[in-house]
């Protein structure tokens, strides 16, 4: 991640301090501290930032003390011995913070309850401020370098699926697709992947969330294949679906729709849509066709450095929000019928103020005719 990246989003996170009424943010989620310090470290416990407007620290212990100063020059880097309750007061002091921003989705209960005893058994009067989607909002729009790696991440999903559909054949299972997905990501370039690939077969198909296991693939079933690739800390995540020997009039007439209902979707989002709105779009085709129960879970979600990250394109009131110009959203109509299986399709898209500009290269991998 490049210097001036790390400092526009310090600046801009900065600006948002005296909005929520406060003289300093602990960042612990790993995406956003990721985002706002180019940290690659993963895990959640590997530290937290704490930033005020002056002020840029990396708190974190001695295991990551060198890759630390190695990678993130516009922060401090402050060390700890075990546990960040041993020096957090000491810098609320130094830096007179006393009302302190926290990520109330990412601190645990557990940190938050050592952290605040810590702070106050020091003898400082710190109110403790719990905020949502902060840094959240601001990964929301894509720079045009975190959009270049990006499309690099889809762009090997999309060989590895096309690499993959050619092979699939009767009496593999599901869980030796999925290593051969895995193995091929990784071969590929990708520093890992998104989330654990997603392969279901008949009936299993008929849940979006399925774990690969020993079902074999058979001929005249759908196959749900999800997967994506992580490059660079940036997510793909895309999904076809897949039937091996000739597909029945019930197939066609599934996969056409969610087909059909995703198309109106990708030709009629455009940023500065409302996400309720957005939803509908391919909610309403295939409602009208009757299978307004079998498609149970949201449109899509914006993706990034987190695979699900905001906005959503949910039916949700409580996840409601305006869609914004530059976000990234994946587009993923699908419809499940117990017993039988299901389809989904899911592309990804970059929302321009006209219009929804589709990241994925034309093509499903598969007709059946
Ligand atoms: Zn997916
Ligand atoms: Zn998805």
């Amino acid at each position: 991640m490049m210097t001036n990246s790390v400092s526009l989003r310090l600046a801009a996170v900065r600006e948002l301090l005296p909005t929520h009424e406060i003289d300093a943010l602990l960042v612990s989620g790993p995406e956003n501290r990721r985002y706002l310090s180019g940290f690659t470290a993963s895990d959640p416990s590997w530290g937290m930032l704490l930033i005020t407007p002056a002020a840029a620290l990396l708190l974190t212990d001695f295991r990551y003390q060198a890759w630390a100063q190695q990678e993130v020059p516009d922060f401090e880097v402050r060390i700890y011995k075990v546990d960040l309750a041993e020096t957090l007061g000491e810098h609320l002091k130094a830096l007179k913070v006393r009302r302190l921003g926290f990520e109330a989705v990412h601190l645990t209960y557990q940190q938050h309850q050592r952290l605040t005893q810590a702070v106050a058994d020091a003898g400082l009067q710190v109110a403790w401020q719990p905020l949502e989607g902060l840094v959240e909002g601001l990964r929301q729009i894509k720079t045009g370098a975190e959009l270049a790696v990006m499309r690099r991440a889809l762009t090997l999903t999309e060989t590895v699926m096309r690499q993959v559909a050619e092979e699939l054949a009767p009496g593999q299972t599901e869980r030796q697709v999925a290593w051969e997905i895995e193995k091929r990501l990784r071969e590929g370039g990708a520093e890992g992947l998104a989330f654990p690939p997603i392969v279901a077969a008949g009936p299993n198909s008929a849940r979006p969330h399925h774990h690969p296991g020993d079902y074999a693939l058979k001929n005249g079933e759908p196959i749900i294949i999800d997967m994506g690739a992580r490059i660079d800390g940036y997510c793909a995540d895309m999904t076809r679906t897949f039937i091996i020997g000739p597909a029945d009039e019930h197939f066609r007439k599934i996969y056409s729709l969610v087909r059909q209902a995703q198309a109106r979707a990708e030709a009629g989002l455009k940023a500065g849509m409302d996400s309720l709105a957005g939803d509908g779009l391919a909610r309403e085709v295939i409602a009208a066709a009757g299978f307004g129960e079998a498609f149970g879970h949201s449109l899509g979600h914006g993706v990034g450095l987190a695979v699900h990250e905001t906005p959503n394109l949910s039916p949700s009131e409580a996840r409601r929000s305006v869609l914004p110009a530059g976000c990234v959203l994946t587009v993923e109509p699908g419809i499940y019928l117990a017993g039988w299986g299901g389809v989904r399709l899911e592309n990804m898209v970059l929302l321009h103020p006209e219009g929804a500009e589709v990241l994925n290269q034309p093509g499903y991998f598969y007709e059946w005719d």
